[in-house]
């Protein structure tokens, strides 16, 4: 895994709740989705959709998600771009 939630009770209390998810929508791959399931919604991450660009780890209101570089192969690596 390498997209981490710092906090995950914060995900739902500020990105959630005050911010109304941005991450399903800044995100170019749909790795975020906020699952409504009744009054408890779940924060999914689809990581394996990812494409390494590092919006998340910037655009989170709370700076929550942590991108970190992906090990091993599996796709694209622009480190250096
Ligand atoms: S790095 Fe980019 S593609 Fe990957 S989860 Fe974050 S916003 Fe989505």
């Amino acid at each position: 895994m390498h997209l981490l939630l710092r906090d995950q009770a914060l995900q739902k209390t500020s990105e959630h709740d005050v911010y109304a998810g941005p991450s399903a929508r800044y995100c170019p791959a749909g790795v975020y989705e906020w699952v409504e399931e009744g009054s408890d919604p779940r924060f999914v991450i689809n990581a394996q959709n990812c494409v390494h660009c590092k919006t998340c780890d910037i655009k989170d209101p709370n700076q929550n998600i942590n991108w970190v570089t992906p090990e091993g192969g599996g796709g694209p690596n622009y480190v250096n771009m």
